[in-house]
């Protein structure tokens, strides 16, 4: 059996799976830390969970670590070494790794016998070229300070690329495709032949597609303006960018579903902000097609790529010319395939599943 922890900065997301990955049990502790919350903090946390669960039997332990910096390619064995270099990684995802270090130290306490992985959201993109990686600043300065693009949501795009081949009946290194995460986090990556090659999300997860309350891809001088002419603090800003940018920002609202029903209402906002969500994506989706060349399939997932037909048709309105086609009624059905029988490059719903794919590598991490 294999236990999967996701520990965010208030809450602890847990999946017990059986060998073969099917889910034993599965729940959520909500708002640590609060007044009147699940916990006061997170060794109470897991130990509620582990109190609640029959452990015995328990083979491993898998841990979401967002942020894997430069040195982390793969899943990997928790040992000192490793939690010591998951801490030197702090200043690079100040808001993230810190609680995912949390409750690593709490389940290595709690369960000194059983082996531990770290699975981090970056390691997949780690096959990215260095051009795709690179942003052209001063070298010795983006060296010296760990700055590049690492990019994020990679068990979720590792996940479901592989998933795309299994629907065309391929295997993963048979096929380039584009996936489409579209949650409260957004991201996009060109997957070649199994292998990540580009992704939207930068040295954290801020970049790329506009996203709940994100503002995504944004020329610097954005930040400069708001501090030297505006008069912001950095924090100020910063705090404004990723929780009071997005779809809120623009419209005070960052549930895609309140967006659209809006916009049925002929709310102007909200339209603005749907049109402008839609076209960062068809811009990556162009942009990845240069990427990989020939492109096999464009699929989406996530909370608002499995679930909005209108958003799926927006992102790919006008993108016949790159081969993609979409079938009206496949599309309002959300069914895996989406796209007309004869449109050269596939379009696909996959619901991602990033807990039993951190099972998976947590697996594979101990050989
Ligand atoms: P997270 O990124 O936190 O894991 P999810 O992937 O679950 O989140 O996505 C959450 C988002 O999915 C919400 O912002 C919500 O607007 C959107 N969503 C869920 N159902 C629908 C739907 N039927 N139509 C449009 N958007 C939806």
């Amino acid at each position: 059996m294999i236990l999967v922890l996701n520990t965010g900065s208030s809450s602890v997301k847990y999946r017990l799976f059986s060998h073969d990955l099917g889910t034993v049990a599965k729940g959520l502790v909500e708002r640590i830390g609060e007044a009147d919350g699940d916990a006061p903090d997170h060794e109470s946390a897991l130990r509620s969970i582990m109190s609640d669960l029959d452990l015995d039997g328990l083979d491993a332990v898998g841990h979401r670590v967002v942020h894997g910096g430069p040195d982390f390619s793969a899943a990997t064995r928790l040992d000192d070494e490793v939690v010591a270099a998951i801490e030197r990684l702090v200043p690079l995802a100040p808001l993230h790794n810190p609680p995912a270090l949390a409750g690593i130290a709490v389940a290595r306490k709690l369960l000194p016998g059983v082996p531990q992985v770290a699975v981090f959201d970056t390691a997949f993109h780690a096959t990215i070229p260095p051009e795709g990686v690179t942003w052209a600043i001063d070298a010795e300065l983006a060296s010296r300070w760990q700055i590049r693009r690492y990019g994020f949501h990679g068990t979720s795009h590792a996940y479901v690329s592989r998933q795309t081949a299994a629907l065309l009946s391929k295997r993963p290194d048979q096929v380039n495709v584009i996936t489409l995460h579209l949650g409260n986090g957004a991201s996009a990556c060109a997957v070649e032949a199994g292998r990540s090659v580009a992704t939207s999300m930068g040295m954290s997860p801020q970049g790329g597609l506009v996203m709940g309350t994100r503002s995504g891809d944004l020329d610097p001088t954005v930040v400069f303006h708001l501090h030297r002419v505006a008069g912001m603090p950095l924090d100020e800003i910063e705090r404004s960018l990723t929780r009071g940018a997005g779809l809120l920002g623009l419209t005070g609202d960052n549930d895609v579903r309140t967006i659209l029903r809006r916009r049925a209402d002929g709310d102007e906002q909200a339209t603005l902000a749907f049109d402008v969500y839609a076209r960062r994506i068809r811009e990556y989706v162009g942009a990845y097609a240069a990427v990989l060349g020939r492109v096999d399939a464009v699929t989406f997932t996530g909370g608002v790529g499995e679930n909005s037909p209108a958003v799926r048709a927006a992102a790919v309105a006008g993108l016949t010319a790159l081969g993609l086609t979409l079938d009206e009624t496949r599309n309002a059905a959300g069914d895996p395939i989406i796209s007309t029988d004869a449109s050269p490059t596939a379009i696909c719903v996959v619901p991602t599943d990033e807990e039993r794919e951190i099972a998976t590598q947590t697996w594979t991490a101990l050989g």
